[in-house]
């Protein structure tokens, strides 16, 4: 099936190999993740062992080429599979979103080869985690006023500075930082490093009692003369936040992808629900504004997943596609949040605690708003995009 959407192109159909992808994730997330999705988050934390089953599995390297331990595939076998592990549990999501999605694919597309070789292996394996360090206690939205900083020392940078609400934080390896590392002024004075988490100087907290997502581990990061190598530099001096920019405009799509699975299992169980539940002498599905909230749930779910699988499609096919990634994620992750919160309301009271499914899934949605970008960001870019003028 093809559809046109303004100048725009998009094949809607899925080939074999994407649809088994797709089969295999589901599989994954029944036999690994669905029996444990509430332990998890009562206990605030998911099972590390998921990690190395991930990368076992090959999803941890989708669109890495396999000469650097990836799995190859599309970004649509990507959205596909970030999908079903959304709709699984958020939390597992978020560690394939940034360990592959922010850290092995930046590095895979502005790595020099021994970065390639030193890190790739590892991550697509699932030995290794990836943390992406970008924002600050005191810098979120406007991340290019960070001021972590790296001083050259001979052949090594010192660095010295924190970082906030780092998913992986933890568990991570190696953390994809960025830090100020010339006095050139705003954003061009930044660059990205590769440090492993195990260098002298760098303690992490875990931060705890977050509304959703409590699977993770999310960390503050803070580096105290922190020696590394010029080689861990990814990219030129200065050009490291064009690497998160970008890191981010693939990013948001997976956030998108991962909003889609929120939205589809807050349509499932609302509908099973709706199904078996009688009030008044019926199944609540028979009511007609039972149904109306079942309705608006499943245009959320259509169009958010429309508009990810565009940005795949365009990303497949070397288009340009940050504002796409921007729409999306804006759209998927309000389309979310609405979704759960429809889906909560058909399961009335039942709804409200952790034995039902739709309360956490109301509770990872709203973070998507937030991360990645806000809601307000995603406007403002694409704001730009549409008028030429940066009102940031
Ligand atoms: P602020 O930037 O202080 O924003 C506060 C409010 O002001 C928001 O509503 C915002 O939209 C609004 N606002 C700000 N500027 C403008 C403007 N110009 N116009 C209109 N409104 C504006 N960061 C990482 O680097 N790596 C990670 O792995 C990571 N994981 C995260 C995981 C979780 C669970 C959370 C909660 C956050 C994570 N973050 C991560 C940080 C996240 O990206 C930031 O929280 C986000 O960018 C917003 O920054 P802030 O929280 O400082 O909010």
């Amino acid at each position: 099936m093809r559809s046109v959407w303004g100048d725009l192109v998009v094949n809607l159909g899925l080939s074999e190999e994407q649809a088994a992808v797709r089969q295999l994730a589901r599989d994954f997330v029944e036999r690994e993740i669905a029996p444990h999705v509430v332990a998890w988050d009562r206990a605030e934390e998911v099972d590390r062992g998921i990690v190395k089953k991930l990368g076992d599995i090959g999803f941890l390297g989708l669109t890495i080429d396999e000469e650097y331990g990836g799995s190859g595939g599309d970004h649509l076998a990507y959205c596909l599979v970030t999908e079903e592990l959304g709709r699984g549990d958020s939390s597992v999501r978020g560690i394939v979103s940034v360990s592959l999605g922010l850290v092995a694919k930046t590095i895979a597309a502005w790595g020099g080869e021994e970065q390639k070789r030193r890190w790739l292996p590892g991550l697509t394996a699932g030995e290794y985690v990836g943390c992406f360090g970008l924002t600050e206690p005191g810098t979120g939205s406007d991340a290019g006023s960070l001021t972590t900083r790296a001083v050259r020392d001979g052949d090594e940078y010192v660095v010295n500075g924190s970082k906030m609400f780092i998913t992986n934080g933890t568990w991570a390896d190696v953390v994809l930082l960025f830090a100020r590392s010339t006095d050139a002024p705003g954003h061009k004075g930044v660059s990205a490093f590769l440090i492993p988490t195990d260098t002298p100087g760098l303690t992490r907290r875990t931060i705890h009692g977050k509304l959703g997502l409590r699977g993770q581990a999310t960390a503050e990061l803070v580096l105290q003369d922190v020696r590394v190598p010029a080689s861990a530099m990814v990219g030129a001096e200065g050009k490291g936040f064009n690497v998160a920019m970008s890191a981010l405009a693939k990013g948001r799509m997976s956030v998108a992808a991962g909003c889609v699975g929120i939205a589809q299992a807050a349509l499932d169980a609302a509908v099973a629900y709706a199904g078996e539940r009688e009030q008044f002498g019926t199944p609540i599905a028979h009511h007609q504004l039972v149904q109306e909230l079942l309705s608006d749930i499943a245009v959320d779910v259509d169009a958010a997943r429309l508009l990810t699988w565009r940005v795949a499609d365009l990303i497949d096919r070397g288009e340009p596609f940050a504002v796409e990634s921007s729409k999306a994620k804006l759209f998927a992750s309000e389309a979310a949040v609405r979704a759960a919160n429809n889906a909560l309301q058909v399961f009335g009271g039942y709804g409200y605690i952790d034995e039902y499914p739709v309360g956490k899934l109301l509770r990872d949605a709203r973070v998507m708003t937030l991360y990645e970008g806000t809601s307000q960001i995603q406007k403002l870019l694409i704001g730009r995009a549409l008028t030429g003028v940066s009102a940031f």
